[in-house]
């Protein structure tokens, strides 16, 4: 049986904080002990570099590296793991799949599709190597709800169309996007597709096989991991054609003075010292994720959404944004005569930890033509009484400002 307490009884951030509500899972998930103690653990008792020592230990802490790639492809349903490259997060993924892999195909009057409710970091990329390289942002629009216009993305992409990035829940809205239908659309003209998976890769089933993903994305810290490590999903026929970005050591095969061989993938996109301990870290998460049951948790997250939902809008002046058929755990709200601002910092007085503001989707806040919400994201940890003490917090203010 799913118990959000139980599942909490593994956080000791919130024996830290018993006061706290914290409804800013979609900004970066608490961590649970195993996850913090294996970090410290591994630091205390096995830090070493990998792929480099040949003594025990070393070989050791290589051993394990590999085998949370191995764990990886597992969760996400990759082929194999050397379509797994450990990155700083899904930032750094988008950043090095626009340079190493759009750049050198990218041609003056080309075009990039992506959707209006795209984080900054699945906007900006795209938007600089257009600049650069004279080449056109497409940007897909949604309807009402917050639901990608599939009709319209349907008729923006084109034999012009060199990538298709999307996110696949959206951190501002919740919608959760059709990407199997976005892939099967993109694929009938050949244009490969990035999928950022940030806010979708700690509860829903994710396997790049079926959906035939090109490249997908997403990072540690957003599914019960640490920061600083992240995921970039790659077909194997593209990461073994892409150059590397970034230069260094250990992503080679040889190095003279006229010439580099590189590693094969994904070795040659890690040079320098990686975020080991991080890799570990990462590997714990998915062990705890994979202990809890996806369909429960994802029932249990949609009853709070839909509670919390039915409760806010009880609200006088209250008003949601994004209200797709598919939504994810969170809510987003604003009022006419409150700032978000405003609105987060009297819930923070009460200890009600939210989001506030244009969560990284500055265009689609314009889009919308609002300054902002405010962000209620919810996790399996999260319990019905603690929607109670924000709607009941949220009244006060309004009533406050009245
Ligand atoms: N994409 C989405 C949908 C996000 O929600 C976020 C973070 O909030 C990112 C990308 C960027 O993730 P990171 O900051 O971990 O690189």
């Amino acid at each position: 049986m799913f118990d959000p307490e139980i599942i909490r009884s593994h956080f000791p951030f919130f024996s830290h904080h018993p006061e706290l509500v914290y409804f800013a899972n979609a900004a970066t998930t608490q961590k649970p002990a195993s996850v913090i103690r294996g970090i410290a653990g591994f630091y205390e008792k096995e830090n070493t570099n990998v792929h480099r020592g040949l003594y025990k230990l070393a070989a050791n802490t290589s051993q394990k590296y590999e085998q949370v790639r191995q764990k990886v492809a597992d969760y996400i349903g990759a082929e194999k793991k050397e379509n797994i490259v450990f990155t700083s997060g899904t930032t750094a993924g988008i950043n090095l799949v626009a340079q190493s892999f759009l750049a050198p195909r990218l041609q003056p009057g080309d075009e990039v599709v992506i959707s209006i409710m795209e984080h900054h970091a699945n906007f900006i990329p795209w938007q600089q190597l257009c600049k650069n390289k004279k080449a056109n942002l497409r940007i897909v629009p949604i309807n009402k709800k917050g639901e990608l216009d599939i009709s319209a993305f349907k008729k923006t992409i084109s034999q012009k169309t060199k990538m298709v990035a999307a996110v696949h829940v959206s951190n501002s809205l919740g919608t959760i996007n059709p990407i199997k239908e976005i892939i099967d659309i993109s694929h009938k003209k050949n244009i490969p597709v990035l999928i950022d998976g940030a806010q979708s890769a700690a509860h829903f089933d994710i396997d790049v096989n079926k959906l035939d993903a090109d490249f997908f994305v997403f990072s540690g810290h957003k599914m019960y991991g640490p920061t600083g490590i992240g995921i970039l999903y790659g077909k194997e026929e593209f990461l073994i054609n892409m150059q590397p970005a970034v230069f260094g050591g250990d992503a080679i095969k040889d190095v003279r003075i006229e010439e580099t061989i590189f590693a094969d993938p994904p070795k040659k996109f890690e040079p320098g010292t990686q975020n080991i301990a991080g890799v570990i870290g990462l590997g714990l998460a998915i062990g705890f994720l994979n202990k809890i049951n996806k369909k429960e948790a994802r029932i249990y997250l949609n009853k709070l959404t839909e509670y919390a939902t039915d409760e806010l809008k009880k609200i006088n002046g209250l008003e949601i944004i994004g209200r797709a058929k598919n939504k994810s755990a969170l809510v987003s709200f604003i009022f006419e005569n409150i700032h978000p601002h405003d609105m987060a910092t009297f819930l923070g007085a009460e200890n009600i930890a939210v989001r506030a503001g244009n969560h990284c989707t500055q265009p689609l806040m314009d889009f919308l033509k609002i300054p902002g919400t405010v962000r209620a994201s919810f996790s399996v940890y999260n319990t019905f009484a603690e929607v109670d003490r924000m709607v009941g917090a949220v009244r006060e203010t309004e009533a406050f400002f009245r």
